[in-house]
């Protein structure tokens, strides 16, 4: 159950998909005064090493942040997109010499974004995980408007829903390791919009042929009509190679999605499918319905 570490995976083209929506999403959402209160339900350990480490095995950040980063420093002339810099401004904040050597995690990308009226609340079970990100928000100046549970976020997230201020987003992020995460996500969605229907509600999602992967988006739908909430879905694909291992697209589905969301993504997602993409079988998806 515990052979998940995200530092495997920190700066792939996933993580550049789920980073962007996360920061407009916050973006908009602290368009109003109001205290915001923001659920990372699966929070990892908040920052990774890119130089060494799990990263530097997997290589993952080569075709993600690092391909980016490169296409952008060789394309100056060339305009890119406000969600696209806004993502970048906050990858290259964790990196104060040019090189790319850290990759924030989802609990940094918010911390740092954190208006002093604002809360975060982190989820990890990881037992090493959660040791690292207790060690990592310890440095962070928002610190103190940080709470870390290392707690099952599935069974505990009713319990944080709806916050004070009724002003919330929760980002879920699961590592689907084990199919079940598939049903457990769709209980605790279930059950935090009884409880919370008007919070906006983010969740990334891999793209697989197994069964349960593959039905998700339409669960989804399906729990967004049956509580009449209005939905976005976008979709990367870099990649159609059948046969090979390493995941090749990935999703975010939003429901109460800002009106500006769809919009950003119009323009981000074909840009990251020509910086990102190999070959011609790279695509985006971009779907909404208003509730
Ligand atoms: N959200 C992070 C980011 O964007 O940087 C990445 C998170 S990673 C995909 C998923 C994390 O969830 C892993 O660190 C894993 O240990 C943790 N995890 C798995 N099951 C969990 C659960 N039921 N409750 C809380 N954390 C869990």
């Amino acid at each position: 159950m515990f052979s998940y570490r995200h530092a495997f995976h920190a700066g792939s083209h996933a993580d550049i998909l789920k980073h962007i929506v996360l920061i407009q999403l916050i973006r908009y959402l602290q368009e109003k005064e109001g205290a915001l209160t923001i659920i990372d339900t699966h929070a990892g350990a908040g920052i990774y090493s890119l130089s060494d480490g799990f990263a530097a095995v997997s290589k993952e950040a080569e075709g993600g942040i690092f391909r980016l980063s490169r296409y952008l420093h060789n394309n100056q002339q060339t305009e890119i997109t406000d969600s696209i810099s806004e993502y970048m401004a906050a990858i290259t904040a964790e990196n104060p010499s040019e090189e790319l050597a850290f990759y924030p995690g989802s609990p940094f990308i918010i911390a740092k974004m954190l208006r002093p009226q604002d809360r975060l609340k982190l989820f990890e079970l990881h037992p090493k995980e959660i040791d690292l990100l207790r060690h990592n928000v310890q440095q962070l100046p928002q610190n103190k408007q940080i709470d870390l549970y290392h707690a099952d976020s599935f069974s505990r997230l009713k319990g944080l829903v709806p916050p004070p201020s009724r002003r919330g987003l929760v980002l879920i992020d699961p590592s689907y390791e084990d199919k079940q995460d598939y049903r457990y996500l769709e209980s605790t969605l279930e059950e935090a919009l009884s409880r919370f229907a008007t919070g906006c509600y983010a969740i990334w999602y891999p793209i697989l042929s197994r069964r349960e992967s593959a039905a998700l988006p339409d669960r989804l739908q399906k729990i967004a009509a049956a509580h009449k909430r209005s939905w976005l879905q976008a979709e990367l694909r870099v990649e159609s190679s059948p046969g090979e291992r390493r995941l090749q697209a990935s999703g975010m589905f939003v429901l109460n999605p800002p009106w500006t969301l769809e919009g950003k993504l119009k323009e981000a997602l074909p840009a990251l499918v020509k910086v990102l993409g190999h070959h011609s079988g790279a695509e985006f998806v971009l779907k909404s319905v208003e509730a």
